[in-house]
Order: structure tokens, then C-alpha cells, then sequence
């Protein structure tokens, strides 16, 4: 059984993950999205947040595809899975070289297993959840760029912790 893991900090999951993982989701028996915990990227929604939203996404997108937390050396993570392969999604040129360095990378700690890069949807190629989450706090409308259940997990979030939603957006001098 092919198995290939796509990891991620899904913060939001936006249209163009989900293309990722319904691209993916073809190519292998099953699909594993790892979800990273990875507190430096400091996260605006908790990992259980992440997951939840991850898994009622992916939910009718066919094929087997599991949602996993995960807190280790990626690697680690994939071969724990039984993965053969990482997915990685490649957006235009701003990805490549963190992507390519963190292939290369991990090439060197475990050779058996191969990142492949998949491009999305070419309308998804610009979509990436730091500007979904710019957009929202500023109060744009991010209905274009994830599911509407995101779109509304992102509004009450904010409507809850973030002083640019509530407070006086402009002094209008
Ligand atoms: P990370 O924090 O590891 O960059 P992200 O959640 O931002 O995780 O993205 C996970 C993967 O999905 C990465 O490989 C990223 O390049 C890819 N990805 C994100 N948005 C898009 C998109 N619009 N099109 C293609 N790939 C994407």
C-alpha cells in the first residue's frame, strides 16, 4: 500500500491545500495530512482547531485520507506513518528554495523516502493562508481563498481575540 504523507501548519486549510490533497489523494492509497503543532510559526487557530477544520474539509474528497497531529522530525513522522513519500505543494517561485533546502534536507536524513512537489489549480497557485489570515484581520473578505466554514471559523476567531476587529479601524482625521 502506497502511503505519502502531506504535512502542514493548515492555519488556516485554504482552497489551495485542499486542491494539494485532492491532487494527492489520487496518486497513493492513502494520504496522510500531518498537522504540525510547530509553535514558531505561532499559529493563530490551536492544533485541535487545525485539525478539526482539516478533517471536516478533506471530508468529501475522495480516497482514503487520514488527519494526523504531529509534533516530531517530519521524517520520523512520515516513516512512523509507513510513508514512502512527502507532498509538498509548489507555489510559482516563492516556494522553491525552502522547499528545495528542505528537500534536499531531508534526502539526507532519510533516503528512502522521496518528496514530490504537486502544483495546485493555477486560479489556487497565489493562495497561502499568512495572507488569508492579513486579509480577515483587516476585515476583507477571504471568500475566495477557503471553504465558507473556514471563512466563518476565521470571522468568529477574530470576532473573539482580535482588538483590530472591534476597535476603531480608522481615525478618520
Ligand atoms: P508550512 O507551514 O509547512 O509551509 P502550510 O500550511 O503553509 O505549511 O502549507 C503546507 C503545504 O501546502 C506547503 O507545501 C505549501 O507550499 C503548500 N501550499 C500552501 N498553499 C498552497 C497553494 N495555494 N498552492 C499550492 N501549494 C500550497
Amino acid at each position: 500500500m502506497k502511503v505519502a504523507v502531506y504535512p502542514g501548519t493548515f492555519d488556516p486549510v485554504t482552497l489551495g491545500h485542499l486542491d494539494i490533497v485532492r491532487r494527492g489523494a489520487h496518486l497513493v492509497d492513502k494520504l496522510v495530512v500531518g498537522v504540525t503543532t510547530n509553535p514558531s510559526k505561532e499559529p493563530m487557530f490551536g492544533v485541535a482547531d487545525r485539525m478539526t477544520m482539516v478533517r471536516r474539509e478533506v471530508k468529501d474528497i475522495q480516497g482514503q485520507i487520514e488527519v494526523v497531529e504531529f509534533d516530531s522530525l517530519l521524517m520520523d513522522f512520515a516513516e512512523a506513518q509507513g510513508a514512502t513519500a512527502i507532498l509538498r505543494g509548489l507555489r510559482a517561485v516563492a516556494d522553491f528554495e525552502y522547499e528545495f533546502q528542505m528537500a534536499g534536507m531531508n534526502q539526507q536524513l532519510n533516503d528512502r523516502i522521496e518528496t514530490v512537489f504537486l502544483m495546485a489549480d493555477v486560479s489556487l497557485q497565489p493562495i497561502a493562508s499568512k495572507l488569508v489570515k492579513e486579509i480577515a484581520r483587516y476585515g476583507g473578505s477571504i471568500d475566495k481563498f477557503v471553504t465558507p466554514a473556514v471563512a466563518e471559523d476565521v470571522r468568529r476567531l477574530l470576532s473573539k481575540t482580535d482588538p483590530l476587529r472591534k476597535g476603531p479601524r480608522a481615525l478618520e482625521l
